[in-house]
């Protein structure tokens, strides 16, 4: 798989405002937030989207989505609500082959999204 923007900030070699790490996860603010509170959850591992999980990462599918509730409370996020987004291929609006989860919150989502 083709190094992505999110390979240089795992290896710290482009700086990101970092909220929380672990073996296998990382999360960090958006960089071009689409609502007051925008952070990306990803995992470590480079996996191009949902369409390239396997059975194997199911356990990793997991803790990305505990680390986003993780993630989401301690950004002060739980008391009003957020949303979780995965932008999967084109038709997905995805931009960064690198399988991330949106947080988003801080204000009133729209649905259905555009
Ligand atoms: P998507 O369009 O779902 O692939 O989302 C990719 C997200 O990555 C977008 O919301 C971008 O603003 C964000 N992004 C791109 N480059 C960076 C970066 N260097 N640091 C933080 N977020 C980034």
């Amino acid at each position: 798989m083709a190094q992505t923007i999110f390979d240089k900030i795992i290896a710290r070699e482009i700086s990101a405002r970092i909220v929380y790490e672990d073996d296998d996860v990382l999360a960090f603010y958006d960089v071009a937030p689409k609502a007051p509170t925008h952070i990306l959850v990803i995992p470590k591992k480079p996996i191009e989207n949902l369409l390239a999980t396997t059975e194997h990462d199911t356990v990793l599918l997991g803790k990305l989505l505990a680390a986003s509730v993780h993630v989401a409370r301690a950004e002060g996020l739980a008391s009003d609500g957020f949303r979780v987004v995965i932008n999967t291929g084109k038709n997905g609006g995805q931009s960064v082959d690198h399988l991330h989860l949106h947080i988003l919150g801080g204000r009133q989502m729209a649905w259905p999204p555009g």
